[in-house]
């Protein structure tokens, strides 16, 4: 049975507290308190606080078990919302959410993230979302595939994108004047699990992204994990096979080397099932044709996810492993040797450890870093710092901070 203790890490409560009448409309304090497993007292605390901000507002009142009736309550319409920027090596994902994690608005634009002129040219496809916005926008958050000093100032160290010490927060932060966060794309897609996916009912689980490489957001004890740097969970980089291939961080042998989608691509085209020109697309479509070949190649990355996987949650101890990304549509040719690989490096105590694979929508990425905004009201741990402070001073504020026009 998963714990679903909310109450043992305060500091979300509130979140979740946000979201639950996000999805499910009004409610009555006893429901909240039953559906989020959290004492009746926490949360006639919670909801105090949030009326007295504005944030919800009470409602129509229902009969009850107990014969009085209970009032419900339910998302005040202009209690705030963010911005939310994922930041892709060839394209830019920006969607619009409420504070309950609604996506109102999504746009995509082709971006060229190598460019010399990367940063300002985001802020340009900023200014016009931020045109659009109407209401009290809370701040801005943006993931991105690469390592992140610290949500709060948000300089940024992407290989793969030729980032390097990018000022990405500092000039988001100087040019637009509202509160600005900055995270590792996987992390900020832990974050949003852990407020509205799987993660709402589990302390401490693994949020594993497959695709062009491997990611993994890791929340223990309800909180995302960052490490000393925001380094932790780039377990794309763990050293896997001695003498393996080159990877892209320009070590040999880890695991992005050999389950990437580069290492897809080559494995396929030297076993002469893709030409020089076919791309991963087509292994897929290979495998899903029945190739034996081309499963083969799904099955022993599978197997070998699956053993590292495995070492992580003898490292992490999690309840759960969430499987996700862009390159989970194949999970059927994956899953087999992932199976194998996963249970075989557990101990016996917790071969039953479960992972659950959720469907993939691009929007996700860029949920996530909204989701950064929308934490930070409720961040007891300071992970998002000063800035994460002016989040709750805006949402503090009434309706005297609206949406920034640049
Ligand atoms: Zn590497």
């Amino acid at each position: 049975m998963p714990r679903t203790a909310l109450s043992s890490h305060g500091d979300l409560v509130p979140s979740a507290v946000l979201a639950l009448l996000g999805q499910r409309g009004a409610l009555s304090r006893a429901d909240i308190a039953r559906i989020l497993d959290v004492s009746p007292a926490t949360i006639t605390q919670v909801t105090k606080e949030f009326l007295a901000k504005g944030i919800i507002e009470e409602q129509a009142s229902v009969p009850s078990a107990g014969g009085r009736p209970a009032r419900l309550i339910g998302l005040a319409q202009d209690a705030g919302g963010a911005i939310g920027v994922k930041v892709a090596a060839q394209h830019v994902e920006i969607v619009t959410v409420a504070i309950d994690g609604e996506i109102t608005s999504a746009a995509h634009h082709p971006y060229d993230a190598t460019a010399d002129n990367a940063i300002e040219e985001l802020c340009t496809l900023l200014k016009t979302q931020l045109s659009q916005f109407t209401g009290k926008l809370l701040g801005i958050g943006i993931g991105i595939a690469g390592n992140v000093n610290s949500q709060e100032s948000g300089i940024v160290n992407a290989p793969t994108l030729g980032w390097k010490e990018a000022k990405l927060g500092p000039t988001l932060r100087n040019t637009f004047g509202v509160p600005v966060l900055v995270e590792n794309d996987v992390n900020a897609l832990a974050v949003a699990e852990r407020l509205y996916g799987t993660g709402q009912r589990y302390n401490s689980f693994l949020t594993v992204t497959i695709g062009r490489g491997i990611g993994c957001g890791m929340i223990v004890d309800g909180a995302l994990h960052r490490g000393a740097a925001g380094g932790a969970g780039e377990i794309g980089h763990l050293p896997t096979a001695i003498d393996g291939p080159l990877c892209d961080c320009g070590a040999y042998g880890c695991l992005e080397a050999l389950v990437g989608q580069k290492a897809f691509e080559q494995q396929a085209r030297q076993a002469g099932i893709i030409t020089p020109e076919q791309n991963i697309t087509d292994l897929l479509d290979q495998a899903s044709r029945g190739n034996t070949t081309a499963q083969d190649i799904y099955k022993k990355a599978g197997y070998t996810l699956g053993r590292a996987i495995a070492g992580v949650v003898h490292t992490i101890d999690p309840e759960i492993v969430v499987l996700l990304g862009e390159g989970i549509d194949a999970w059927e040719h994956w899953q087999p040797g992932f199976e194998r690989g996963f249970r075989s490096g557990q101990w016996a105590t917790r071969t039953n450890l479960p992972y659950v694979v959720e469907p993939w929508d691009d929007d996700k990425w860029a949920l996530g870093a909204a989701a950064l905004v929308l934490a930070a009201p409720f961040d007891s741990r300071n992970t998002s710092g000063g800035q994460g402070k002016l989040v709750r001073e805006r949402l503090n504020t009434g309706a005297t901070l609206a949406g920034v026009t640049p």
